[in-house]
């Protein structure tokens, strides 16, 4: 057994967003603090945070003393640039490690990650022009998506292309970044999988969620998805597989498409995941528990599911819903406190609960 953080230590979080306060709320039920590095003025972390750095991510001096004030540093989001963690990196330690980040960061890596496992994918091809575009979709066939290699996220920096002749449309949409093509993958629905793996490499996964997006955002989370047994086995061994790949040690999530091949693995994001929100009021220890355990040392907790539970984001409007919400007895309500509501913006969720 590894030796566990003292309580009081201080856990460093790269970015204040709804993860960040909701990852700072669970550390603080076990005893820590949490210490948030975020650019921008207000992050709904800092609400609920011990210490706030408002500095930018090259801030080199910035970073530095944030790294010396806390005793690890883990992150809300995958897009964290190679510098900043080249100055952290030997001021205290990173959970989940580089080498995440590293994958998760690019999609061509990714996806090379992935196939170099044994998982499935959708076809892909790497896209740096319309010349090599031209040529992946003359293989891959359309309908196909072009996604930037990095960036992306909420469906941000994606164009679908329904036949080649769309090609350059879409190379303009995305600003001729450097991209991938995906081959469109005809799938029944879409599951993920929260796993977590400790610092002595046991893997816990809680039970995987059905997901359903519009417009590239996740809308909501249903569990338990519609899947077999078998196919229930599979999600969890590829998070598990994925995870001791990449020597992993927090939560992590795989999103994967059920289609009637098998699972395919669509993406994975090295931190606590929207989809995984349901834990909080389906499980007696949630996904943010789970990570801040990972990370300190602490014994992986019971991942069981104790209820049926339909998680449902909160964007832009749907803040309007809240009085509404809140008399009704089986719905959890978990708000940001973001001063701002703006289309799009993912402003809470509501867990309900179903009750047998
Ligand atoms: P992503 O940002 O890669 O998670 O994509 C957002 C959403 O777009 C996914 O959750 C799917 O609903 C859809 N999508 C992405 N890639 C594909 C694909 N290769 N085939 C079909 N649908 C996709």
């Amino acid at each position: 057994m590894t030796a566990s953080l003292p309580q009081g230590s201080i856990i460093g979080i790269i970015g204040g967003g709804q993860l960040g306060r909701m990852l700072s709320v669970a550390a603080s039920r076990l005893g820590f603090l949490c210490h948030i590095y975020d650019p921008s003025a207000a992050p709904p972390a800092g609400q609920v945070a011990y210490q706030v750095t408002t500095a930018a991510y090259d801030d080199e001096a910035a970073l530095r003393a944030f790294g010396n004030a806390v005793d690890i540093i883990t992150y809300e989001f995958e897009n964290i640039p190679t510098q900043a963690l080249d100055v952290l990196q030997d001021l205290a330690p990173i959970h989940p490690g580089r080498e995440a980040l590293r994958v998760s960061q690019d999609r061509l890596t990714e996806k090379e990650f992935l196939r170099n496992l044994g998982l499935q994918t959708a076809p892909f091809a790497d896209v740096t022009d319309a010349a090599s575009l031209d040529a992946a979709l003359a293989e891959i066939g359309a309908p196909a998506i072009l996604k930037t290699r990095r960036f992306g996220y909420d469906g941000k920096g994606q164009a679908r292309i329904a036949s080649r002749d769309q090609a350059a449309a879409a190379l303009k949409e995305i600003q001729n970044a450097p991209a991938i093509i995906e081959g469109f993958v005809d799938f029944t629905h879409e599951v993920s999988v929260i796993a977590a793996r400790s610092l002595d490499g046991a893997v816990a996964a809680f039970d995987p969620g059905e997901n359903v997006h519009s417009e590239g955002i996740l809308r909501s989370t249903t569990v338990p998805a519609r899947l077999t047994a078998a196919q229930r086995t599979d999600a969890v061994l590829m998070a598990a597989k994925i995870a001791n790949a990449l020597n992993y040690v927090g939560v992590l999530g795989v999103e994967l498409f059920v289609t009637s091949d098998g699972l395919v693995v669509n993406e994975i994001a090295p931190r606590v995941h929207n989809s995984g929100h349901w834990t909080q009021n389906g499980c007696v220890v949630d996904q943010f528990e789970q990570h801040i355990r990972a990370i300190t040392g602490w014994p992986l907790g019971d991942g069981q599911r104790h209820s049926d539970v339909v998680m449902e984001n909160l964007i832009g409007n749907d803040m309007d819903r809240v009085p509404e919400l809140a008399q009704s007895t089986d719905c959890a309500l978990h708000l940001y406190g973001k001063a701002e509501t703006k289309p799009g913006r993912k402003m809470g969720h509501v867990n309900r609960i179903i009750r047998a």
